[in-house]
């Protein structure tokens, strides 16, 4: 639903069960959090919506954000110190997002944060991967990151694009160790 909220596989999943938008009771300490830049994006288009919540740099989550980023655990430490805080949506005590409603996310598309655009996709060394999300009907019915982007109608360039963006957001370079993905290095050589 956050990645494609039109497509059918989305809707078929939001009427079987909770979807990518509603965390499991006790995971929302690992819940991926919302940056200066995407907080403000929310704010301007939805002033009087809240739907935001601070929470506490837990060993667990640092461990959560170390593990997505493992080529900058040092950068995820200096911005998570431990005894500080973040930002995350909030939940419901039902653990949905606070700005889900019947009809799907009430954020414009290009208001919702990076990590909802980017779900189940994700950039490991420069390639598209897919979380093993379990409760995901898209990923259930795929075979490989292939199918999945097939499934979502989502293209590899947007979900490296995505990625890229959001990186940038938490003051990363867009591309790990600041290098092109292999596919992009390709298309940049034939360009040149
Ligand atoms: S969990 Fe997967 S299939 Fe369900 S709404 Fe989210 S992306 Fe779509
Ligand atoms: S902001 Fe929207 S897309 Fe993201 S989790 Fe909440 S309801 Fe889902």
């Amino acid at each position: 639903m956050t990645t494609t909220p039109e497509s059918y596989v989305c809707a078929q999943c939001a009427g079987l069960g909770p979807t990518c938008c509603r965390l499991e009771p006790g995971q929302e300490e690992l819940c991926f959090p919302v940056s200066e830049l995407e907080r403000q994006r929310i704010v301007d288009a939805a002033p009087t919506l809240g739907g935001l919540t601070g929470a506490p740099n837990t060993g667990p989550f640092l461990a959560h954000m170390m593990r997505l980023f493992p080529r900058d655990r040092a950068h995820m430490a200096s911005l998570f110190p431990s005894h500080g805080s973040h930002l995350r949506l909030a939940t419901r005590p039902d653990g949905s997002c606070s700005f889900l409603a019947a009809e799907g996310c009430i954020l414009p598309r290009e208001v919702r944060p990076y990590y909802c655009r980017l779900f189940p996709f994700w950039v490991s060394a420069g390639a598209v991967a897919a979380f093993d999300a379990s409760g995901c009907l898209a990923c259930k019915r795929s075979k490989g990151v292939r199918e999945l982007l097939a499934q979502l109608g989502v293209s590899h360039a947007v979900v490296l694009d995505l990625h890229g963006r959001m990186r940038l957001a938490w003051g990363m370079t867009p591309f790990e160790d600041g290098e092109l993905p292999a596919r992009l290095k390709d298309r940049v050589g034939k360009n040149a």
